[in-house]
């Protein structure tokens, strides 16, 4: 009796998208390269800070039960060593009333913070522990977890999905800001964050400050012996480098609600676009002459906390459109 052939897949981007999706997809059996124009150390989701959830979803069915399914796959990844992942308490805070989260039954330890554990003109707060990722180290234990199952990577430029198409081939593009010019879609626009990293001085609580798209945000997230502090989200800004007085704007808004950083030794600067779009793009596309695709792109500032429930979804997509078709 002979054997199918394996189902072959490749996905185009290697941030938290682009790795979870092809772990996800090796699962389930397909034959996996990764084609990627910078590798994981050089993505906007190296430079997240990051935090499960407080930053908003979006909202809806899909985007919240991506949210929670992710959820779980962290806070297990958490019980795991060398993942980057670490379950954390903190305080979510805002500035003015604001009702209770919709994910407040979600997470663990979930209260309403008593106004004195509040930093000053902060007038709402919850106490709640989620998972913190240190995401180079992350992206690095994914990019192992991928060449552990038999996953390939590739580095170049894909100039356009049909330049791609292979018979019996998926592609899966997860090219996050890229997707604006790679596929045209001018609905996707980057909002750049800067972060900066610090020694850690024994900071072991998170403060995450409520502040919508405010451009000035505020974040201090602890991940052992480094604390990402946050940041900004400057809508429409493509610029890459990390700006100094934006850095020191940083430290100021952070060391005034946490100030135990005071005079913590800067180790090094961030930035990232995040992939900003009216909503999560999660399809199968039906563009001629390009084969089967799987669009999966689109996060804005919530990527990595809704990554594993839509690499799930990609995995559901791709074996459903494969039983439809005669292209695989
Ligand atoms: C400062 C900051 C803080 C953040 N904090 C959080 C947080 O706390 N929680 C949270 O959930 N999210 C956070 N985010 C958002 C999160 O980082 C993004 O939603 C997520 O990283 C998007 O991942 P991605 O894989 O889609 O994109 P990326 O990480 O940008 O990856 C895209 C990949 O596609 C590749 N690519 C693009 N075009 C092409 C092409 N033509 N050919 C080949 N390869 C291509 C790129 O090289 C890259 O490998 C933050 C973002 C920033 C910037």
């Amino acid at each position: 009796m002979t054997s199918a052939p394996p189902r072959r897949a490749t996905v185009i981007g290697s941030g938290i998208i682009g790795l979870t999706s092809a772990i996800c997809l090796t699962d389930a059996g397909f034959q996996v390269t990764i084609v990627t124009a910078s590798m994981p150390g050089d993505t906007t989701s190296a430079a997240a800070g990051a935090i499960w959830g407080p930053y908003e979803t979006g909202g809806g069915h899909r985007p919240t039960l991506w949210a929670r399914q992710t959820l779980s796959e962290l806070i297990d990844l958490a019980a795991l060593p060398g993942t980057g992942v670490y379950l954390v308490p903190g305080i979510q805070a805002s500035e003015s009333e604001t009702p209770q989260p919709s994910w407040s039954s979600d997470v663990e330890s979930f209260e309403t913070c008593p106004a004195e554990e509040l930093p000053p003109s902060y007038r709402t707060g919850w106490h709640f522990s989620v998972p913190i990722i240190d995401m180079p180290r992350h992206l690095a234990s994914l990019v192992d977890r991928f060449r552990s199952g038999g996953g390939r990577i590739e580095m170049r430029d894909v100039k356009g999905l049909r330049s791609e198409r292979r018979d019996g081939l998926l592609l899966v593009n997860c090219t996050g800001i890229g997707a604006r010019e790679l596929v045209g879609d001018s609905s996707v626009s980057p909002a750049r964050g800067q972060v900066v990293v610090v020694e850690n001085p024994g900071i072991e609580e998170f403060f995450v400050a409520k502040r919508g798209d405010n451009p000035e945000q505020l974040y201090v997230l602890p991940h052992g012996d480094t604390v990402s502090l946050g940041g900004t989200f400057e809508f429409g800004n493509w610029n890459a480098t990390p700006d100094p007085e934006v850095a020191r704007g940083i430290i100021d808004r952070c060391t005034a609600v946490c100030p135990g950083l005071q005079g913590a030794a800067v180790v090094g600067h961030r930035v990232g676009l995040r992939p900003c779009r009216p909503a999560v793009r999660l399809e199968v596309s039906d563009e001629p002459g390009a084969g089967l695709v799987i669009h999966n792109y689109g996060h804005g500032g919530s990527g990595v906390s809704m990554a594993w429930g839509c690499a799930r979804e990609t995995v559901d997509l791709a074996l459903r459109a494969i039983g439809t078709r005669e292209v695989l």
